[in-house]
């Protein structure tokens, strides 16, 4: 759960849409809006931290 900043080195897992890789970042990395998979895709953010569950 975000609550305005101060969480911006939690983790985050995204899958990549191209290779299914699990992408580990931290929220600060994905407010940007896009990470790089470990196979090096790009892998798009948008709307995913909205709902998604940081645990
Ligand atoms: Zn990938």
């Amino acid at each position: 759960m975000l609550r305005g900043r101060g969480h911006d080195d939690e983790k985050v897992e995204l899958e990549c849409p191209e290779c299914g890789v699990k992408v580990e970042t931290t929220v600060e990395k994905a407010e940007k809006g896009e990470v790089t998979c470990p196979r090096g895709h790009r892998v798009a953010v948008m709307g995913l931290l909205g709902g998604a569950k940081l645990s």
